[in-house]
């Protein structure tokens, strides 16, 4: 097992609340929300950002923007509507090093998006 935070969640070494799962990602609340909801979803291949993607299937790789559509229909924000935002890189501030994409609602967000 490597030492990535995300591949150990994945694995069940690091306990973490699902929201969902299927074959391809996984997707759990983000343990510092910054919003009121904050979910991750994450690819259970390993692959460091979106920019680093050829480890990835195309299934893989959009497998993930169809959990982000699942998570927020789970949880609510549909109709209201909600943000994705994927971190890539350091001017991005990315922290963990293996590619998710943050699902943020359930209140009015901020215009700005940086
Ligand atoms: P990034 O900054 O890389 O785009 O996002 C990483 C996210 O992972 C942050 O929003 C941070 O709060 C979240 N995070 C970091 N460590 C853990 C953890 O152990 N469990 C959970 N559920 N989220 C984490
Ligand atoms: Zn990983």
């Amino acid at each position: 097992m490597n030492d990535c935070l995300f591949c150990k969640i994945i694995a069940g070494e690091i306990p973490s609340k699902k929201v969902y799962e299927d074959e391809w990602t996984y997707a759990f609340h983000d343990i510092a929300p910054q919003a009121q909801t904050h979910v991750l979803v994450v690819s259970k291949k390993h692959t460091p950002d979106v920019a680093h993607n050829a480890d990835l299937t195309d299934q893989e790789l959009a497998a993930c923007l169809r959990t982000c559509a699942k998570v927020a229909d789970l949880q609510g924000l549909t109709g209201n509507g909600f943000r994705i935002v994927n971190n890539c890189g350091e001017n991005a501030c990315q922290t963990v090093k293996h590619i998710h994409f943050h699902v943020l609602g359930g209140e009015k967000l901020s215009e700005k998006m940086a």
